[in-house]
């Protein structure tokens, strides 16, 4: 949905619960929806929810039908529709296009073997290879400089590619050192973002016409989206999303990154952790207010 279609006031705050139907809801995603929620109500605005469905192979009808029923059964209200954003891949082509004829994308053409194989070389002959906030390898830079003859071969090959960003030539695009606006308890300051610590990002799959940043940042301007709350996992990425906001002239919302909820083992919950799954919760005999209690919240 675009913005346009939004009937928004410019004070009103607008804020989204983001889940992507690929497994099913735990505590984790129970406290992000119900901080969101709350938050929206504190401050008289919209909440809405935006299904983030891109990964077409795990994403499935019956984990998007599940979240619907444990939001509604956590007591939570959205504004209708939900954003698909299977419905909207022409709208991140589109932005796509736009970094293309900056010149700011290139195709990616190293499958996840290659890139492994290539980075326990380097490790073998005792160099560091760097790693991305979340700990994996960056991208090695070799099809950044490939000619325009041999990109066309290896296209015209039928090879599959992604596209990535020129981090370096992206940075040198924003005149100003980054930053962006987190909340905490009240108060506001302001996080130096380094998209750099990401390398070449990725921002269109060959099998998934968008990556999980693009989407984002795109979906996050067209539903007009003036404060994001999401968990502390997603810190580090909002250096990616304020940089791919002032490339394409996005406005940038205030953040909010909240505490996680961590498992027995003290890591953070998977949608494969049943134990901590709505659904079996639910199935357990715990109501809605047993959740706010585990998770902390009061009534
Ligand atoms: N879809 C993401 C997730 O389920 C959340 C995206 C966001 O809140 O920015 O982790």
């Amino acid at each position: 949905m675009p913005a346009a279609q939004i009937a928004t006031d410019p004070d009103r705050p607008i804020l989204r619960f983001a889940p992507s139907p690929n497994g099913l809801l735990h505590l984790g995603h129970a406290l992000s929806a119900i901080l969101n929620h709350n938050m929206a109500l504190a401050m008289n605005g919209s909440f809405l929810l935006r299904i983030e469905d891109i990964d077409l192979a795990r994403c499935t009808p019956d984990y998007e039908d599940a979240i619907y029923r444990d939001l509604s059964w956590l007591g939570l209200s959205w504004e209708d529709p939900p954003r698909r954003q299977s419905e909207h891949f022409e709208t991140y082509q589109e932005a796509l296009g736009r970094l293309m004829d900056m010149g700011l994308v290139y195709p990616a053409f190293m499958t996840r073997g290659e890139v492994k194989a290539k980075v326990a070389d380097s490790e073998a002959s005792g160099a560091t290879w760097p790693r991305d906030p979340d700990g994996s390898p960056l991208y090695p830079q070799d099809d950044r400089h490939l000619s325009d003859t041999e990109r066309k071969r290896l296209i015209e090959s039928g090879i599959r590619y992604s596209w990535r960003l020129d981090m370096d030539k992206a940075l040198e695009r924003v005149s100003d050192a980054l930053t962006w606006r987190e909340i905490n308890d009240g108060a506001e300051r302001l996080v130096p973002a380094d998209p750099a610590a990401w390398g070449d990002v990725i921002l269109s799959r060959s099998d998934a016409p968008s990556s999980y940043h693009l989407s984002v940042t795109v979906d996050d301007a067209a539903q007009g989206i003036t404060h994001v709350v999401r968990g502390m996992d997603l810190y580090h990425a909002t250096s990616v999303h304020r940089l791919l906001q002032e490339l394409l002239g996005l406005p940038q919302p205030i953040y909010h990154h909240h505490r996680l909820i961590l498992g027995t083992d003290g890591r953070k919950l998977s949608k494969s952790e049943g134990s901590t799954g709505l659904a079996a919760l639910r199935d357990a005999g715990l109501g809605p207010l047993d959740i706010r209690g585990l998770l902390g919240l009061e009534g």
